[in-house]
């Protein structure tokens, strides 16, 4: 079978973590969607170990709920060590922390 662009609502570049959401969102949507990746191999390097909450709530949007299987605990968060080697904190401290010293 042949296909072409012309024949799908929508086309998405890039099969990374954003192409693949959007695709899917588009094609839950019942919009014709084609996903293309240059790269066939891209899905193997190593670009990614936590979801972050906000991610993890788009991904169950979506019906995909990575931690219902995972054979990995949830983290409980995580710490930024500063530059100036002050003591780690959580992001949301860092940014308030690094505001005041503007
Ligand atoms: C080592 C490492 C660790 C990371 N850890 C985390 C983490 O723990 N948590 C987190 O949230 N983020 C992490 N990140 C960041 C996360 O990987 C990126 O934010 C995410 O990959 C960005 O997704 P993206 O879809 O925008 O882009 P990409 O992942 O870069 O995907 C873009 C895709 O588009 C394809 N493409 C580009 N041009 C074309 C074209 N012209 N035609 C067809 N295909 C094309 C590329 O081949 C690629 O597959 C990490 C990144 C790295 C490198």
């Amino acid at each position: 079978m042949t296909s072409r662009v012309g024949d799908f609502d929508v086309v998405v570049i890039g099969a990374g973590p954003v192409g693949c959401v959007a695709a899917l969102a588009y094609a839950q949507s019942d919009a014709r969607t084609l996903l293309l990746e240059a790269n066939p191999n891209s899905a193997r390097r190593l670009a990614g170990e936590w979801l972050h909450p906000r991610g993890l709530s788009v991904l169950r949007s979506l019906g995909i709920d990575p931690a219902a299987d995972s054979a990995f605990d949830s983290g409980r968060g995580f710490a930024m060590f500063p530059d100036d080697q002050s003591p780690p904190c959580p992001p949301s401290v860092c940014e308030q922390r690094s505001r005041l010293e503007r």
